[in-house]
């Protein structure tokens, strides 16, 4: 059993005295917080973490991850706070253990394939420092070489996600030495049986070959020293797992697979690597094609080597002989991937996880750049480690993966147009959020919707994915159409009501040579096209009478105009010159194309269109409008400390929603004050005025109609 001090010996060979001290105090801090806890074998719990900063010490990781890795069940077992921790070891160990609690939470369920490289994603960019994910492989890799005391089921279920899941990444950092134990402890507790069985069949075959092994093993040194080449040769066993994967993915049977010898040879400098290759290749017989230059090219997890493959004719015939050749360096870096980056860089500590990160992802780039080679992999590993997306959960526990960014309504588009369409808010962990919150991570999110919701034009600002902004576009541009024609069959109706008619008289015929003479297919679209204004309303009713009757027409003398209630939608706006409310006197301005836009009758824009009837629209103001319009006000008053609250108490009052107040040049004795108010109407605005007009020292209060003032004291 691993002890502290046995531990800190250890370390005293990296770190400093002062960084030791720390991690020691670390294990104290755990093992208090511990200390009724025990695991499920009855031994004490502090046991855990203390192996799996040990697993971190073999790689030779800093003082920050060895405390965190102490620390990294105490959030999550014992109830102390992340506040605590922070006041006790600081920020960083603190944000480590906290983003590996993080990753505890999250459970992976789904076996498709698909979700588990998503799933591998998520976990990637859910670490912001890389360091998270190398205490949390630490402490998955003890918890399967511990897994004995637990059931079978769950021995088989926390199996197969660590195969589905932490080895890959293991493997994707390039952490070798973690993968192949993980993998190994995965293929024990998943079939056991097999496990077995084949441990005793290698174990039997590496007896009897030992010999013969160990002869290449010597033939191999003897030829790099009559070469002078200084190099450690040792010979590789492949791992119960990969023989096993090997055994189902090809038809070899074992013997055959057992019967490749695999060597490695470790040298001093890259030269040198390719020097033994030379000889290797003088020695043995090379099999054609099967030599790959990883030290040129390495792979995607910053692995360089040299591969061959060669055939030795012995006295047992010919056997096959695999051969790998680098450098210390190297071989550090195929072992422990990015961790081999605080083994040979321990001394600057200054440096960050998330540096570190960024600081491999360099040294792999900088290695493409001096070997001209293509740097697509170099994008892939960018993009796990600077994540440019997010990963989050559906109620289901299904996984979607969105552009960093993303907002609610973007996931309820993903979901599904129906659900973006009826978006009103979500939970995102339980929380209710709105539809602007962006998300994070590792959230689970449930779209809250309700049946009477519908898209605003103003979540175009914020989505960000193209599902959602399309969806969203071709929801308003429908609703306008609809809005157009319920409009469009009114101003119809109007028309033919000004001339004294109504649709009901025209016979069918009729309407459907009109409809034809339009190029249009029924009369909802020549509706459409009245209320987006493309074709006048007045023309129609009148090609319509005209061909019934075959009479002049002469207008009715009580032209009444077309009702207007202001919730016509996009397609009737109400001008930001005039701002009418109801009760003023409006005119439309017919905007072919585009719908029509309500003005006041004084507004001097109307001057301008006045003349020209087809894009002039005569309206009246519905009776029992139910919504409120914008007025903007400006108040002269003497400079009192509490004008601001006067006037705030005498809209209230009057029941008119104060929307916006400016007030200008406070300095000086007299003040102005523009403000904005949300009325019902004229008569609102009236009594409205009336409260305002009662606040001591109120001068004078204008309206502002078309940009200039109307005087209404
Ligand atoms: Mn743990």
């Amino acid at each position: 059993m691993p002890t502290l001090d046995a531990m800190s010996e250890r370390l005293s060979h990296y770190l400093s005295y002062n960084q030791i001290q720390q991690v020691r105090r670390a294990y104290f801090y755990a093992e208090q917080a511990h200390i009724k806890q025990v695991r499920r074998s009855g031994e004490p719990y502090i046991i855990h973490p203390l192996a799996v900063a040990n697993i971190l010490a073999d790689m030779q990781l800093d003082h920050q991850s060895l405390m965190a890795a102490m620390l990294h069940d105490v959030i999550e077992d014992t109830g102390i706070p992340a506040s605590a921790l922070e006041q006790q070891f600081g920020k960083t160990v603190t944000e480590l253990v906290d983003g590996v609690s993080k990753l505890t939470h999250i459970h992976f369920e789904d076996k498709k394939q698909q979700q588990a490289s998503n799933f591998q994603k998520m976990v990637m960019a859910m670490a912001k420092d890389i360091r998270v994910i190398l205490v949390k492989l630490a402490d998955r890799l003890h918890n399967m070489r511990t897994l004995g005391s637990l059931r079978p089921d769950k021995r088989r279920r926390i199996a197969r996600e660590t195969l589905d899941i932490y080895a890959p990444i293991a493997s994707s950092l390039g952490l070798n030495n973690i993968r192949v134990e993980m993998e190994d402890l995965c293929f024990h507790a998943i079939h056991p049986m097999r496990h077995n069985l084949l441990a005793s069949v290698a174990k039997k075959h590496r007896g009897e070959r030992a010999e013969f092994i160990n002869d290449i093993a010597n033939t191999i040194r003897g030829r790099l020293k009559e070469n002078h080449i200084k190099a450690r040769v040792i010979g590789r066993e492949k791992h119960l797992f990969s023989i096993y994967s090997k055994l189902k993915s090809t038809d070899k049977d074992i013997g055959a697979i057992m019967d490749v010898y695999g060597f490695r040879i470790i040298t001093e400098d890259v030269d040198s690597c390719y020097r033994a290759l030379g000889q290797m290749h003088a020695l043995f017989t090379p099999l054609d094609g099967r030599f790959k230059d990883y030290i040129a090219v390495p792979k995607a997890n910053g692995y360089q080597s040299l591969h061959t493959t060669l055939f030795n004719h012995g006295r047992s015939g010919e056997v096959p002989i695999e051969i790998q050749i680098r450098t210390e360096e190297m071989d550090a870096m195929a072992n422990h991937g990015i961790a081999a980056h605080w083994l040979y860089k321990s001394e600057t500590d200054q440096t960050t996880g998330s540096s570190r990160a960024h600081q491999w992802v360099q040294n792999l780039l900088e290695l493409q750049r001096n070997t001209g080679s293509p740097i697509e992999f170099i994008e892939h590993v960018k993009n796990d480690f600077f994540p440019e997306e997010i990963y989050v959960f559906t109620p289901k526990g299904e996984i979607k993966r969105l552009p960093a960014g993303a907002t609610v309504v973007d996931f309820a588009y993903s979901v599904h147009t129906d659900v973006g369409n009826r978006c009103m808010a979500a939970r995102i962990d339980r929380k209710l959020s709105g539809p602007r919150t962006r998300l994070e991570s590792g959230q689970t999110v449930k779209i809250v919707t309700n049946p009477n919701a519908n898209p605003s034009p103003a979540w175009l600002d914020f989505v960000i994915t193209g599902k959602a902004r399309s969806s969203i576009r071709h929801y308003l541009k429908n609703q306008r159409r609809s809005d157009a024609t319920a409009l469009g069959e009114r101003m119809l109706a109007k028309e033919l009501n000004n001339l004294d008619h109504c649709l009901d008289d025209i016979e069918q015929d009729h309407i459907d040579q009109v409809i034809r003479e339009n190029h249009l297919d029924d009369i909802e679209s020549l509706y459409t096209e009245m209320g987006l204004s493309t074709i006048p309303a007045r023309n129609i009713a009148h090609r319509l009478l005209s061909i019934s009757s075959r009479e002049s027409l002469t207008p009715s003398e009580h032209d009444a105009g077309l009702w207007i209630r202001g919730t016509e939608g996009e397609i009737v706006t109400f001008a930001k010159c005039c701002n009418p409310i109801p009760g003023d006197p409006i005119v439309g301005h017919v905007n072919t194309g585009k719908g029509m836009v309500v003005h006041s009758e004084h507004c001097h824009n109307v001057q301008e269109f006045r003349n020209k009837p087809d894009k002039v629209a005569f309206l009246v103001w519905e009776k029992g409008i139910n919504r409120r319009f914008s007025v903007l006000l400006t108040l002269s008053s003497e400079n009192r400390v509490s004008l601001m609250a006067d006037i705030a108490t005498a809209t209230l009052k009057s029941d008119a929603r104060l929307e916006s107040m400016k007030v200008e040049d406070s300095s000086s004795s007299l003040v102005t004050t523009t403000i904005s108010l949300g009325v019902e109407g004229r008569k609102h605005l009236a009594t409205t005025m009336k409260r305002l007009r009662a606040i001591p020292g109120m001068l004078r209060i204008n309206r502002i109609r078309d940009g200039k003032e109307a005087q209404k004291t």
